[in-house]
Order: structure tokens, then sequence, then C-alpha cells
């Protein structure tokens, strides 16, 4: 049975059996004398509003939501933040004061503190390649724009998927003086092929084993290449990285990132992310070792 005075939060999606959350939601808590519990739930497709509605229902106070429901996530609330209402996802819910179910996503503003405070990158003024147009992509392209690039070339393996969510973030980027173009995925410049500053997979491409879905001409000596996959699945993009240069980062900062903004918009408490991180890596490495 539930101990019904604690706290409680989850992460739900499908498949969730192999998610980090709970692990990181955790070690927050230890962190920063929290006291609450983090579980995960997986939910059957289509079924998302009503396992909620259940959860809330039994006193869940928020959740994290993961593929594929971070479209039904947003739907689901009766009150969405502007950066959730952006990207047309959520990855945060939680109930107010009021019994609002409030959405929010983090998932952009966790990339770009990863890239920004755990990289060393300053966005601000450099020539951005988002590759993707799924909910990752979604989720992120409204605070890169907010983070001030001088470009942001977006580009997918469906095309007009990328131009549908380029539509709805060009007011966006003419707010933040970044010029927003979509390209083809096969030559995915905004004219001239020079190789970019930072360059973002935020696809599952390596989940099929390609390295990357684009040429290896994106990048340069320098160039900032992150994958928004973690674990071995990163691994051929990092090494496709590498071989040219660039320095390659795993999703594993973003990931930890997100989650402590989750954590401050639930409880006012910032966490602490570093050591999390380092846990986290620890942690994949032994699982590894012990296959
Ligand atoms: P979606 O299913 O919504 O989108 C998948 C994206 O990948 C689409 O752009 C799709 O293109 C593209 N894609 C799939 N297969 C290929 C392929 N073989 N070649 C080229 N492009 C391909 O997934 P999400 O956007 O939600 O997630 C994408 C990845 O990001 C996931 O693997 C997820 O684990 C990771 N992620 C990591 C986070 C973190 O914190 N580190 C947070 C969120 C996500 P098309 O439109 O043509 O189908």
């Amino acid at each position: 049975m539930s101990d019904r005075t604690i706290d409680r939060y989850l992460v739900i999606g499908n498949p969730v059996a192999h998610s980090l959350s709970p692990l990181i939601h955790a070690e927050f808590a230890r962190l920063s004398g929290q006291v609450l519990s983090y579980g995960r739930e997986r939910c059957a497709e289509g079924g998302f509003a009503a396992l909620l509605r259940t959860l809330l229902d039994t006193g869940l106070r928020g959740c994290n939501v993961t593929v594929p429901f971070k479209f039904d996530a947003l739907q689901a609330a009766t009150q969405r933040s502007a950066r959730a209402a952006l990207a047309g996802a959520a990855n945060t819910l939680w109930v107010d004061a009021a019994g609002a179910v409030q959405a929010d996503n983090t998932d952009g503003v966790g990339l770009v503190r990863d890239i920004e405070s755990g990289a060393g990158v300053a966005i601000e003024g450099r020539r951005v390649l988002l590759i993707g147009a799924g909910g990752a992509a979604a989720g992120v392209l409204g605070p890169l724009l907010a983070a001030r690039p001088a470009s942001l070339v977006l580009c997918n393996r469906s095309a007009d998927r990328a131009d549908a969510l380029a539509a709805g973030h060009r007011e966006w980027a003419a707010t933040h003086g970044a010029r927003l173009q979509t390209a083809s995925i096969g030559s995915p410049f905004d004219g001239v092929p020079v190789p970019y500053d930072v360059v973002i997979n935020a696809t599952a491409s390596s989940l099929h084993g390609a390295a990357s879905p684009v040429p290896a001409t994106v990048l340069a000596q320098g160039t900032l290449a992150v994958d928004l996959m973690y674990g071995d699945a990163a691994a051929p993009f990092l090494a496709w990285a590498q071989d040219s240069g660039a320095t390659g980062r795993d999703g594993l900062g973003m990931l930890v990132e997100q989650a402590a903004e989750s954590f401050q918009v639930w409880r006012g408490v910032r966490p602490p992310t570093a050591p999390v991180l380092a846990m986290l890596r620890e942690h994949l490495a032994l699982q590894k070792a012990a296959r």
C-alpha cells in the first residue's frame, strides 16, 4: 500500500522500464532534503488521459511524461506554460493549489543549460543545426531560439514536418533576433555549405543503426555535436563526430537538466545537477560492465 502522506510523482511512458528518471529524482530529493516518492508507470496506447485521471484521483502530485505521450500530456492539462504551448507538447504535469492540471515543457531549457553550462558553449551569435521534427525537436526549438543564435537551420527526414515546426516558431525566432530556416536533410545548409558551431541530433536515427542522418560536412574542428540519445545508442553518433574533430556530447546532461527544471517547478527547490550526472555516468558504466 502506498503512503499517501508522502508526495508522489512518477514518469509515464511506453516503454518506461529503462527510464532513469526515478533514479535521478530520488537523488535530487536526497541532495535537497525533500521527502517524496518517484516511480514509473507504463501506459497503453490511447490510454493516457484515463490513466492520468486515475493517478490524480489517488493523490499523485505530478508526473513527467515521455515517448509517445508528450502531445497527449499537453491536451490533458487545463493550463499550459508558454513554452509548452509553443512546443505543442509537455513533459511535466502537476496539480496546482486550485486543483488545475498544469503542463510545462522542460526539455528545451534542459538542453540549453547543458550546452551552455555543461559543455561551456554560449549559443548566442552561433550557427546552429537542429536535426529532427518529432516531440524532442519541438520541445527544444523554442528555448534554442530564445538563446539568440545568429541562425538556426532545421532539417528532418520528412521535410514537411520540419516546415510545419519552423512555421510555428517564425515569430518567436524574429522576437529573439535569430534567423530560422529549413533545409533538406541530405544537404542541410542555408546556402553555402559552411560547417556549424553547434549540431544537435534530435532524431531516433541511432536506434536504427545510423551514426548520423546528415553528412559529416556539417562538422568542423571545434563544432559541438550533441545527440539527445545516451548510453550505447549515442555511441555511433559520438564516434562520427569525433572522426571530424568535433566535440561529441550525449543527451545525459540534458536528461538531468530537464529533470532538475521539473523538480524545481514541482518543489520550488533547484537540485544540484553535477553530482547526479556523475552518478548516472557511473551507473551506466557499471550496467555496461555487468553485461
Ligand atoms: P519522435 O518519435 O517524436 O520523433 C522521431 C524523430 O526522429 C523524427 O524527426 C523522425 O523523422 C526521426 N527519425 C526516426 N528515424 C529516423 C531515421 N532512421 N533517420 C532519420 N530520422 C529519423 O521522437 P522524439 O522526438 O520524442 O525523440 C527523439 C529522440 O530524442 C529519442 O530517441 C529520445 O530518446 C531522445 N530524447 C532525449 C531526451 C533527453 O533528455 N536526453 C529528451 C527527449 C527525447 P520523421 O519525422 O521523418 O519520422
